[in-house]
């Protein structure tokens, strides 16, 4: 049986009258990662700092490693929580060599040197403790305050956007590298970000939060193609919509008809959630649409285009092809997998 590292039972946290952090309820297994995902303001930072102990919990319970840390009473401060925290900014001690700042959390001076010389070379910066921060990159010093913050041997590691200072290459390069160490520390993390790719890349799974609350939580993949309401298509992957109206032998939409049946409650009207990749242009057949925008993303060409009952789609087509907003050209469900539905915002297909 694999252990619990934490679990945050029904979290509610409010500055002032403003509820920021309500109803929060998950579980993470020890060796996990959490990507906590969700537009700004959403509460993700709070939730992080309930969890490290820098804020109160107003209701609710927190466990970390079988220890109670937090309730609508009690309150174990940050130093005792074994949480661990990597920021946006490093916030790693410019006056202190690289060595000294992976030693600052250990208290037991005798475990200092083998423990700093486990984590640089953990890192990646092997013979690199003698240098001051300035002398390194970006990425690099990224590296020394996740040494830091594993050296002590946190429970649970929590990192708050810290790719956000990093230029785009380099932000891909150092979220693989550590991705990979985590991996290979075995640490369970919570990784906040607002980048729908990096949280479908870093995380074993994804949270993502809205208003306080945690719209869905699932396997990457489960949140990409079965989004549980619109929200959360929307926020993962730019999805259009396209109104249809259920029918015995599928959804009858101003793109045709998606071939794909729902719950026996759905009848009425549906919205499906689709992407660019979702429609194919049928050449063989009188057009039902017309392009009203080409954008030219080298590889291939992402269309704009307008049914017949004004609903907009994007539609990506490769590059050898080129048609210029003006033509009229049939578009067709791809039908090569199911396809979310909407009633009311939440999915029934
Ligand atoms: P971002 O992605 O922009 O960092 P977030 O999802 O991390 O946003 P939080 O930083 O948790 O969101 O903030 C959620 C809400 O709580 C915001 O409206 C913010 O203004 C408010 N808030 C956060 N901290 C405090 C505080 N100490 N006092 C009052 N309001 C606060």
């Amino acid at each position: 049986m694999t252990e619990l590292s934490v679990q945050c039972e029904q979290l509610h946290k409010s500055f002032g009258s403003l509820p920021v952090v309500n109803g929060v309820s998950f579980a993470l297994q020890s060796g996990e990662i959490l990507a906590l995902l969700g537009p700004s303001g959403c509460g993700k930072t709070t939730l992080l700092r309930l969890l490290a102990g820098f804020e109160r919990l107003d209701l609710g319970r927190i466990t970390i490693a079988d220890t109670l840390v937090a309730d609508g009473q009690f309150h174990l401060p940050t130093e005792k929580r074994r949480t661990g925290m990597v920021f946006q900014d490093y916030a790693i001690f410019p006056h202190l060599t690289v060595a000294d700042n992976i030693a600052f959390g250990l208290k037991q001076r005798r475990q200092q040197r083998p423990r700093v010389a486990e984590m640089l070379d953990l890192v990646g910066l092997d013979g690199q403790g003698d240098k001051m921060p300035h002398e390194l990159s970006g990425g690099q010093q990224q590296r020394v305050a996740l040494a830091r913050a594993l050296a002590p041997e946190p429970v649970i590691l929590l990192l708050d956007e810290p790719f956000s200072n990093l230029d785009a290459n380099l932000r891909v390069q150092v979220r693989r590298e550590i991705r990979d160490l985590l991996r290979k520390a075995g640490t369970t993390a919570i990784f906040v970000t607002h980048d729908q790719e990096e949280a479908l890349f870093i995380g074993d799974r994804v949270a993502l939060m809205r208003a306080g609350q945690l719209e869905q939580i699932g396997r990457p993949e489960t949140l990409f193609h079965a989004p549980r309401t619109e929200f959360v298509a929307h926020f993962m992957g730019q999805s259009d919509f396209v109104p249809g109206i259920v029918a015995a032998d599928g959804i009858i939409t101003a793109a045709g008809i998606l071939q794909q049946t729902t719950g026996p409650a759905a009848a009425g009207t549906v919205r499906i959630g689709v992407r660019a990749d979702d429609f194919r242009f049928d050449w063989s057949a009188a057009p039902n649409a017309v392009i009203v925008a080409r954008d030219f993303a080298g590889m291939d060409n992402l269309y704009t285009v307008r049914l017949r009952d004004d609903t907009l789609v994007r539609v990506r087509q490769p590059h050898t092809e080129q048609l210029e907003p003006g033509a009229g050209v049939h578009i067709a469900f791809a039908d090569d997998h199911p396809l979310p539905v909407f009633q009311h915002g939440i999915n029934i297909a």
